[in-house]
């Protein structure tokens, strides 16, 4: 069994720019300009995460031997180009760091696989990038880190963007960042607006907007993959479908064909990033099942010996550990490695 890892982050220089010149904006977001001051900065004195993130080579191959970790999945890390209002400028660094990203794969195709990143922004040209990335790349997935710009991907002008990734077969890894700016108010006290919970609540209502718009309804077969053991979801679905057929009664909620959970299970998966509770594997386990958790570690930003410890320790099955270690990323991401 080879450990697999799904969620892990890289980044290029030219994105870099990219944040810093959003971060410069005078009408830049509040969320991302607390992050900027904290932690994107390269002078903010965390100078080695930038360098874990900008190497795909030697050092980065050192870390996983030295962790046991056999495979990472990359991905452009968040922001991403979510924070660039210039669509162009979006769209070209979003294609390089993906030429970037399958170079690595193919320098290493036993090592790495690669999720592409897309800009939003322009959603044709996203589709085209889409097509791309599953064609002539050779990559395994789709990244994006949550709103672009504050907008959410239920908007219908994202159809051409899910259309593409539908007909690709390729999951959208859809990563949490500081919450949009119509929700970041009350999450800038105490550091709420950060990985501690804000990332979280960003993501589950980004995905819970995507279900009950109906989006899946249009597009049955688009897959949505979440982090940190689905953001909370999965202990939330019984309680969503409660409030939800109660909704639909007095008329606050337009009813779906399907319970928001039925589509939660058959169009999204989970992955354990950043969370090493068996209380919280277990509950996942026992709401999405062993076929829809995969393994990532969120290299660089968390303790990557912890979570395979955890993983190897965890008291689940031989099957499961391996389904979540190794056979749903391969199934899920096509991976040939
Ligand atoms: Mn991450």
């Amino acid at each position: 069994m080879r450990r697999i890892a799904v969620e892990e982050a890289f980044v290029t220089a030219d994105v870099i720019k990219g944040w810093e010149s959003a971060l410069v904006r005078a009408d830049v977001e509040p969320g991302f300009a607390k992050m900027g001051a904290n932690t994107l900065a390269p002078t903010a004195g965390n100078k080695w995460v930038h360098d874990r993130l900008l190497d795909l080579g030697a050092d980065r191959l050192v870390n996983m031997d030295r962790d046991g970790i056999d495979v990472h999945v990359l991905s452009l890390t968040a922001p991403g180009v979510q924070v660039l209002r210039d669509a162009n400028l979006a769209t070209r660094l979003a294609a390089e760091a993906n030429d970037v990203l399958a170079e690595a794969t193919k320098r290493h195709p036993t090592r790495f696989a690669g999720l592409g990143a897309v800009a939003p922004q322009d959603p044709v040209a996203a589709a085209k990038e889409i097509e791309r990335c599953s064609g002539k790349l050779g990559l395994n997935g789709l990244v994006i880190n949550s709103h672009t710009n504050g907008e959410y991907l239920d908007h219908p002008k994202y159809h051409p963007l899910f259309e593409a990734a539908e007909a690709a077969d390729m999951a959208i890894y859809l990563h949490p960042r500081e919450p949009a700016p119509s929700l970041v108010g009350p999450f800038l006290d105490y550091g709420l607006y950060f990985a501690i919970y804000g990332f979280a609540v960003e993501t589950a209502l980004h995905s819970m907007r995507l279900i009950m718009s109906g989006t899946f309804d249009r597009f049955p077969k688009l897959k949505i993959v979440l982090g940190h053991m689905g953001e909370g979801l999965p202990f939330w679905l019984q309680r969503i479908d409660n409030r939800y057929l109660l909704q639909v009664k007095v008329g606050a909620t337009k009813k779906l064909p399907r319970l928001p959970s039925e589509y939660f299970l058959d169009n999204f998966l989970i992955t354990t990033a950043g969370v090493t509770s068996m209380p919280a594997l277990r509950l996942s386990l026992d709401v999405v099942g062993t076929d829809k958790i995969m393994f990532a570690a969120d290299y660089p930003y968390e303790d990557v010996g912890a979570a395979v410890r955890f993983l190897d320790e965890a008291k689940i099955t031989e099957e499961e550990r391996r389904k979540i270690y190794q056979d749903n990323a391969t199934r899920i991401f096509k991976l040939k490695v």
